[in-house]
């Protein structure tokens, strides 16, 4: 991984967790190109924003998969056998996590997750 582009180290990280759960295909790989785009311009307005834009892309992915009624990336974690996702701590800032939306728990680095 490269910190040299860091909208190409977010990809990665992204594209890494979808994968853990088995979401990766052409039009999953698209809604992230989408989103790193977006987040490029918006990196070059504020470039101090470098290391925050893994959270924000993932948080981008997220919402587009949401959009599609697609919840990205599921708790695997929690006996609760209600389904619920993960989301991303901090929303934004450096070094974000996966956090189970529902018992608070750190499951993972972005980047991170275990396939399932
Ligand atoms: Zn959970």
């Amino acid at each position: 991984m490269t910190r040299d582009d860091p909208l190409l180290n977010a990809r990665a990280l992204v594209l890494s967790d979808l994968s853990a759960q088995g979401l990766v295909d052409p039009h999953t790989v698209s809604v992230v190109e989408d989103c790193v785009a977006g987040r490029r311009w918006w990196l070059s307005q504020w470039q101090q924003g470098a290391s925050f834009v893994d959270g924000l892309v993932a948080q981008d992915v997220q919402d587009a998969l949401f959009d599609e009624a697609r919840r990205w990336p599921l708790c695997v974690d929690c006996a609760d056998p209600v389904e619920h996702s993960l989301s991303i701590e901090p929303e934004l800032g450096p070094d974000p996590r996966w956090v189970c939306s529902e018992s608070g728990a750190q499951i993972a680095a972005l980047g991170g997750l275990r396939p399932l």
